[in-house]
């Protein structure tokens, strides 16, 4: 059986990678890998579909026990990419979306160098700052640390296979869902199976 493919989308905190993500499940049939986070849900977050919100010792015992793909400390707070969730899924074919950051991201290519890794950006920094504060959960400390912290993850777009701007959220789509036509296109051997010769 052809194996799922790997996509794996970062970018800074309030780029709308989650907005896309969700466009793209519905788009493409892809599935997202819910992460496992210490940090508290925001008001329209729910568990078990947006992550699965733990304490520190619940994410610790799961650590302890190998059971992330990846994880890493963001923004204060741990996230954590369930293994057996993520691998067992490409395994019998379906492919999975990872939204995660730059330090998950380089451990996710380690492990898994096959997955296809996209890089949000925004257009402008003025914008990214509306869009957080829009979104209406920070405080005014977790917003300084969000927005500290975008100029130097931008420099990193550059190890990334793909990148593309989230200046209209309809061209952005449009972008991830060609990238994920283009990566099911590239040349593999189980293509002679699929014809008749
Ligand atoms: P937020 O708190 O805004 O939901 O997410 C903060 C950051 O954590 C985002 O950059 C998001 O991509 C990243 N993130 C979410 N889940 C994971 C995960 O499982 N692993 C890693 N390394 N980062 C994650």
């Amino acid at each position: 059986m052809e194996k799922g493919k790997l996509f794996v989308i970062s970018g800074p905190s309030g780029v709308g990678k989650g907005t896309i993500c969700n466009r793209i499940l519905e788009e493409t049939g892809m599935k997202f890998s819910v992460s496992m986070t210490t940090r508290k849900p925001r008001e329209n977050e729910e568990h078990g579909v947006n992550y699965f919100f733990v304490t520190d010792e619940e994410f610790q015992k799961v650590a302890d026990e190998g059971g992330f793909l990846e994880y890493a400390e963001v923004y204060g707070n741990r996230y954590g990419t369930p293994i057996a969730q993520t691998l067992e899924r490409l395994e019998v074919g379906i492919d999975v979306m990872l939204d995660i950051d730059i330090q998950g991201a380089q451990n996710v290519k380690k492990i898994y160098p096959d997955g296809v890794f996209i890089f949000v950006l925004p257009p402008s920094l003025e914008e990214l700052k509306n869009r957080i504060v829009t979104r209406g959960s920070e405080t005014e400390e977790t917003l300084k640390i969000r927005l500290g912290a975008a100029i130097a993850e931008l420099q990193h777009a550059r190890e990334y296979d793909y990148c593309i701007i989230n200046g209209d959220l309809e061209e952005a789509v449009a972008a991830v869902k060609s990238i994920w036509c283009a990566e099911h296109l590239r040349f593999s051997e189980e293509i002679f199976n699929k014809i008749d010769i």
